[in-house]
């Protein structure tokens, strides 16, 4: 097997940085891929986190100005990541969030900062750190579209270049009278090339521009093809359709391990399911609900936002609680929302609990404590909450979209005689599809034989990196070899 190097581009790696899934990936793929023959170097904004984790730190290329100041890449560690940094004080030495400033509103300069990272990826490709010459740049949303696209206007030898989308509602929009500035020559503003309406696309550019394009499963490879899911892109996407294909997420089942997880009262597997009940007691005493052993204990956490369907669940949780339910939500988001939720728990305390934030800790109790866990999702490129749930015990509730579809099977009549459900599947975008998956729930778990089955069969599910890194590295040697002519 020969050995490939991979220069991964991104903006967030969980544990350094990470605002959703997107940096959940960036975190894990490496080390699945290692186990695949595949070395990654992981490049970085040099955000303040970021740098803070960094040791064995050199520098290994330096800029006099790149989009108004001194910057400098830093190659070095952190945990189990190689990585390259952008250390450029002027863009990215700020506190919280990546993209949002302190007002609440995206940073107004945005486009340079993400195409300071494009033009460093592009150097690297390209030679600049010397002893390193990856065969794949892997540009991952909008905020690496830049890499793409610059090594595609800069001509001569390239590695090959993987666009992997995450979630195409996020898709990094720019005046056009920024191309010059963000380093991009006027031929490039073509529809074939930045332009998307009138304006410059990062996430647009990286999916016309590159030589193969991913997301992140099959079933929203598929839909993102479609006027309804494909957000002003899916003429695009149906014209590179032939080389467009979805790989599901994994999970790092070094993080997320119910028999290791330290954040739980009882760690528990498969074959001591008993000791879960002790989690349940926890939780529901941390969280002030009522500690009743027959409710149905439903968990959420999720970024609260329409993509998401939490617009939905204020309407039905009357329902969950008269028919004895209780709700564990975790999220933070749309303010609306946020308010929302929040009236619907102080109007039913004891069986509805709602925690505004982002916590760690929390999230992993709620899926080692709670009975199923919600993702009623309008649309969803892949969803990493469900697959820690089938991890856990916790029996998936979820719409049927993009990669919900693709890793929870609907536990209805034939699955039951088949042994094969894993959870509960409904329409999405309706509420009273969504009741009835409660009422399925509640039903199902009235027969704790049956109930103790399905969660059997979600933690059998293999959710690890395993499968998921064949298919990218099968995907990067390919890509490799095709290169190999055009670079001779
Ligand atoms: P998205 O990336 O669209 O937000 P995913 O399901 O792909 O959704 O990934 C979400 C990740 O963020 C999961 O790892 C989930 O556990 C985590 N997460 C989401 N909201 C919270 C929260 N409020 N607190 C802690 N973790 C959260």
């Amino acid at each position: 097997m020969s050995h490939l190097t991979v220069l991964s581009v991104a903006s967030e790696a969980y544990p350094l940085v990470k605002t959703g899934g997107l940096g959940d990936v960036v975190g894990a793929l490496p080390a699945a891929l290692a186990a695949e023959g595949i070395a990654t170097t992981t490049l970085l904004p040099g955000y303040p986190a970021v740098l803070e984790a960094l040791h064995g730190a050199s520098t290994v290329h330096a800029y006099d100005a790149l989009h108004g100041g001194a910057a400098r890449l830093i190659a070095g560690r952190a945990g189990a990541l190689d990585l390259l940094v952008l250390d450029a004080p002027h863009l990215y030495a700020r506190p919280g969030n990546p993209y949002v400033g302190p007002d609440g509103h995206d940073w107004p300069d945005n486009a340079q900062r993400f195409a300071a990272l494009g033009a460093a990826a592009a150097d690297v490709a390209r030679g600049a750190v010397q002893g390193f010459a990856p065969d794949i740049v892997h540009a991952h949303d909008w905020q690496a579209g830049m890499a793409v696209a610059l090594l595609h206007y800069a001509g001569g030898r390239r590695p090959g270049t993987v666009m992997t989308v995450h979630n195409l509602a996020f898709q990094g929009k720019f005046p056009a009278t920024l191309l010059a500035d963000v380093g991009l020559p006027p031929h490039a503003f073509t529809p074939d090339g930045v332009e998307f309406h009138g304006a410059i696309g990062y996430l647009k550019a990286g999916i016309a521009l590159a030589d193969r394009i991913t997301t992140v499963s099959p079933t929203y490879a598929a839909e993102i093809r479609t006027p309804e899911h494909g957000m002003g892109l899916d003429g695009l996407l149906r014209h590179r359709a032939n080389v467009l294909s979805g790989i599901l997420n994994g999970i790092d089942t070094d993080v997320w391990n119910p028999a290791t997880d330290a954040h739980l009262a009882a760690r528990y597997d498969s074959r001591r399911l008993g000791r879960r009940a002790a989690n349940r007691i926890a939780l529901q005493a941390r969280l002030g609900l009522d500690a009743d052993p027959g409710a149905l204990l439903v968990g959420v956490v999720s970024r609260l936002t329409l993509q998401k369907g939490m617009d939905l669940l204020p309407d039905v949780l009357p329902a969950l609680v008269a028919r004895g339910g209780q709700l564990a939500l975790l999220g933070s988001g749309d303010r609306a929302l946020e308010a929302a939720l929040a009236a619907a728990a102080d109007a039913t305390p004891g069986r509805i609990a709602v925690t505004i934030g982002y916590d760690e800790t929390l999230a992993h109790q709620i899926q080692g404590g709670v009975d199923a866990l919600l993702v009623p999702s309008r649309f969803e490129p892949c969803g990493l909450t469900q697959l820690c749930a089938l991890h856990y015990g916790a029996v998936p509730l979820v719409a049927r979209t993009g990669g919900l579809a693709d890793t929870v099977i609907d536990t209805n009549e034939v699955a039951l005689a088949a042994d094969a459900g894993t959870g509960i599947v409904f329409s999405p975008d309706s509420r009273d599809t969504l009741r009835v998956a409660l009422d399925r729930a509640t039903r199902l778990r009235r027969d704790p034989r049956a109930w103790r089955s399905l969660q059997r069969r979600g933690m059998k599910t293999d959710v690890s990196w395993r499968a998921p890194a064949g298919q990218y590295a099968a995907l990067f040697r390919a890509l490799a070899v095709e290169r190999a002519p055009a670079n001779r």
